[in-house]
């Protein structure tokens, strides 16, 4: 990934996303925002018990930062519910759709998904010019939320598999991702991803979903920052338990 700083706020890319001239996207640090501990300081979440003023303040950052007239939040429910996001004006934090797919074929509409361990997905069609942003827990990766991504994609707006970019964001590593109760929670066709007793490759199986589905392997980057192992750049649910959201976005600039 190559790091950047911008309008306040330090944030990440990725490599072949940023070579893309029509899409703006990024994955941001939490290093540099208004929140106070535990949420310090570029938390983006409504919903973690930080100051709403706050929470406003540096979500502003993001979008400044981006350049984007709009960032599109959903309540991500660990679930596999797409939200396709139209031209409308997206809805206040009182009536947010649950989803954990966003998609978009309209520029200045930035998607976001908001995490501390869990995967964000972010994924770019330049012949159709679609984008979406995946939300993907382990519920997600058991759902294989990633493969019916690319379905929705193919389905709903033509895009070819093989002409998408995909990123893995920064999130729980395979030295992290303990499972003590995995054969209750995954199942055994997913057991090949088990590195080390009770620890698991999301990153690879991810990758491999989109493989499945027809995404050319040269085209997924992923980040392999683990979030627990990197408490001090990016929030972790598992390291930190009281802590804040970060954000990924994508959007097609107008
Ligand atoms: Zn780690």
């Amino acid at each position: 990934m190559i790091f950047r700083n911008e309008a306040g706020t330090d944030y990440c890319q990725f490599e072949h996303l940023s070579a893309c001239s029509d899409v703006g996207h990024a994955v941001f640090l939490r290093t540099r925002g208004g929140s106070d501990a535990p949420f310090d300081r570029l938390n983006v979440s409504l919903a973690v018990g930080d100051e709403v003023l706050r929470v406003q303040h540096n979500r502003r950052l993001v979008a400044g930062a981006l350049d984007a007239p709009e960032l599109v939040f959903v309540r991500q429910v660990h679930g596999v519910g797409v939200r396709v996001v139209d031209g409308r004006p997206a809805g206040d934090a009182g009536s947010l759709p649950e989803a954990d797919v966003l998609i978009t074929d309209r520029t200045g509409k930035f998607l976001v998904v908001q995490v501390a361990d869990c995967q964000a997905i972010l994924m770019y069609d330049p012949v159709r010019r679609v984008v979406a942003n995946v939300h993907c827990g382990w519920r997600g990766s058991v759902a294989d939320v990633a493969g019916r991504t690319v379905e929705a994609l193919r389905g709903g707006f033509g895009c070819e598999p093989k002409n998408l970019l995909a990123g893995i964001g920064p999130s729980l590593g395979p030295c992290c991702a303990e499972f003590v109760n995995y054969r209750e929670e995954i199942p055994s066709r997913l057991w090949a991803y088990r590195r080390d007793t009770v620890y698991f490759d999301f990153w690879a199986m991810t990758r491999d979903q989109l493989i499945a589905a027809g995404v050319r392997e040269d085209h997924i980057e992923t980040s392999r920052l683990c979030t627990r192992c990197n408490t001090d750049r990016f929030f972790s649910y598992r390291g930190e338990k009281r802590t804040g959201r970060f954000p990924a976005v994508i959007g097609l600039k107008i």
